[in-house]
């Protein structure tokens, strides 16, 4: 079976010589393999030999051809339209259970969940006829889906979809917070929900003056009051600080009773460990197609996607597994090492205060920043860059320093031009060269954006841009805020590696502020805590140990981790399970460094 897309927002035959369509062997031959219809490049997926010859030829990159094995057919699901993205299987949703879906962007999540949710009825691949609800039952014969597509169809059970850009809610809903929560309060839970993701602030806020962790809490808290079968959950930790991220796992989890379907995507591996029963790995090619797995248990479906193998579907999804650091010495810094200090610091901001304990980095360090939203991180990490100055205090640094900044806010960025143009002129870089091409460009998957204009570019893709320019000047300090919003799992993984790798071949030192723990754990050698009263006061601890500083941050929240025992990745504990009491009570340990469970025979 082979597969031709074509990307239509790339495909512009006005702006190319069309040699998609005069190089085609087969239209050579007389044939009508590449033909342009409606301003766009249309393959036939029959008479296409797979030879390749237009996807090199194509200037914008906009076509892409796969082989699949036949047998895949049998399973496809829904297609969008000629030579456009194909889904092949679905996630299987169970009452009473959370389904937990881990994957790559562009492989058909979120179009899953919409299917899932009725808003799309599902094609089976067939893109000219419409499917009747009778067919797609029989198509779905024999499995748990045909008896939720047949109650879905007939009115019986209904769904409630969280979307997954937040943003554009504002656009389509007016009004109040309050207000508008007040009128769908539906399972009478409205007020437990609001105080357990702190809504009271932002009460009577309109939706148009709020951030993005609030738009996504109002959002949450939004589809969790009304009373329906089906919870479709579409990335519902994108722009929450780590307590927010437990509140709602925690709310998820308790609300998917018995008779409740619910299914999340998430890309923050502690969060789906935490608040699935089991998963669905999603793989295939970004943009082109993608293919749900069989479930599996949470434990061992979060352990094979880091593995990097699907053994059931022999499947590789990565070449190298992904390890985690078990008992890290403490480094002992040398004192040649240290390369910047600060004295204790106090910035005021308007109604907020930042007191920052003293504190010094080394060469070869990554130093993770962990604390809720609110509370001064960006702001310290500003005062490192020197882009505003303490009101009390210095920091000190040993002669000529070159700092590399990636802000949080990518509006920061200027968006002008081609990526290409911006790795020439903005960042300095040959962006042809064959180093840059195979560390950055390639694993970061932007050798194939090098054309496109910047303000054309999709969130992810502007983040790894961001991180890319970041790490690509040559600097003594990277300071990294935020990296890991909107990057798919997969992404996250490769970006820890790629700070951890500059960080140590320049012998330079980085912060990273992250609310992904896994990121963190991955990627940092040092934690430094922030802790107070979002908005309005902060306290930034001095640097310590990974294990000293997740045992302070997390004391403070109340919750425990232990350790995955196959891939040594940090697990939470269920508050009051007997692991968290006994981390807390007797070992006092929040953040356990080495496997506790027994290992299972
Ligand atoms: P994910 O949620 O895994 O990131 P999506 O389900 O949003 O993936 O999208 C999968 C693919 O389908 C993407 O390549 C996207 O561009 C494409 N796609 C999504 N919606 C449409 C649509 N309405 N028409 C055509 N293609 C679409
Ligand atoms: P974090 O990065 O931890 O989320 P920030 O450092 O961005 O927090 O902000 C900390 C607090 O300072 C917030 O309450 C923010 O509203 C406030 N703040 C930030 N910049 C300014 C400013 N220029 N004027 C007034 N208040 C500010
Ligand atoms: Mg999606
Ligand atoms: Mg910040």
């Amino acid at each position: 079976m082979r597969l031709a897309i074509v990307k239509k927002d790339l495909c512009k035959p006005r702006r190319c010589n069309k040699e998609c369509v005069r190089f085609c062997p087969i239209n050579r031959s007389g044939a009508k393999c590449v033909e342009i219809i409606e301003d766009k490049a249309r393959i036939s997926e029959p008479l296409c030999l797979g030879c390749g010859i237009c996807v090199k030829k194509c200037p914008f990159r906009a076509i892409t051809i796969v082989n699949l094995p036949d047998e895949y057919e049998r399973r496809a699901v829904h297609r969008y339209g000629p030579n456009a993205f194909k889904l092949y299987g679905l996630p299987i949703p169970q009452r009473g259970r959370v389904i937990g879906i881990i994957g790559p962007n562009g492989t058909g999540k979120s179009t899953a969940l919409k299917i899932l949710g009725g808003r799309i009825r599902p094609n089976l691949g067939r893109i000219d006829e419409e499917i009747s609800w009778s067919e797609i039952l029989r198509f779905f014969r024999g499995s748990e889906l045909q008896n939720y597509f047949d109650q879905l169809a007939s009115g019986r059970i209904r769904a409630v979809y969280k979307p997954q850009e937040v943003s554009k809610i504002p656009q389509i809903l007016k009004g109040r917070v309050g207000e508008i929560l007040s009128k769908i309060d539906e399972r009478g839970l409205l007020r437990e929900i609001s105080k357990e993701l702190n809504l009271n602030p932002i009460w009577n806020r309109r939706l148009t003056q709020l951030s993005g962790g609030e738009l996504q809490k109002f959002a949450i808290a939004a589809v969790l009051i009304r009373d329906v079968d089906v919870y479709l959950i579409d990335e519902p930790s994108s722009f929450l600080d780590i307590r927010e991220r437990l509140k709602l796992a925690g709310l998820i989890r308790r609300l998917a009773t018995k008779d409740k379907y619910t299914v999340v995507v998430e890309h923050d591996l502690v969060v789906l460990d935490y608040i699935s029963d089991s998963v669905h790995i999603v793989y295939g090619e970004p943009g082109a197609y993608g293919i749900f797995s069989l479930p599996r248990g949470v434990r061992v479906g979060v352990n094979a996607y880091l593995r990097g193998y699907l053994r059931e579907e022999n499947i590789l999804i990565r070449d190298e597994p992904i390890r985690f650091k078990l008992n890290p010495v403490p480094i002992e810094w040398r004192p040649e090492d240290l390369l910047v200090s600060w004295s204790s610091m106090i910035k005021v901001l308007g109604d907020f205060k930042l007191y920052i304990e003293p504190g010094e980095i080394h060469r070869g360090e990554v130093i993770g920043i962990l604390g809720p939203n609110g509370i001064g991180k960006t702001t310290f990490v500003k005062l490192l860059a020197g882009i505003i100055k303490p009101d009390k205090g210095y920091v000190n640094i040993q002669g000529e320093l070159k700092v590399s900044y990636k802000p949080q806010f990518l509006a920061e960025m200027e968006l002008e031009g081609t990526l290409y143009e911006h790795l020439k002129y903005n960042v300095g870089v040959n962006p042809e060269d064959s180093h840059i091409k195979s560390n950055f460009l390639r694993p970061l998957g932007l050798l194939e954006l090098l054309e496109r204009d910047l303000n054309t570019l999709s969130g992810g893709e502007l983040q790894r841009v961001a991180i890319a320019s970041c790490l690509l000047r040559d600097a003594d300090v990277y300071l990294i805020d935020e990296p890991m919003a909107y990057l798919d799992v997969e992404y996250r993984l490769i970006v820890a590696k790629l700070i951890r790798r500059i960080t140590e071949e320049r012998k330079a030192a980085t912060f990273v502020v992250e609310h992904d723990i896994i990121a963190q754990d991955f990627v940092s050698d040092s934690i430094m805590v922030f802790l107070g009263t979002p908005g309005v006061s902060g306290h930034a601890y001095s640097p310590e140990g990974l294990h000293k500083g997740m045992n302070r941050f997390l004391s403070d929240l109340e919750v425990t981790f232990r350790r995955d025992r196959d891939t040594g990745r940090p697990r939470v504990n269920k508050p009051g399970s007997w692991l968290d009491r006994y981390q807390k009570e007797v070992l006092k340990e929040y953040y356990y460094m080495a496997p506790l469970e027994e290992p299972e025979h």
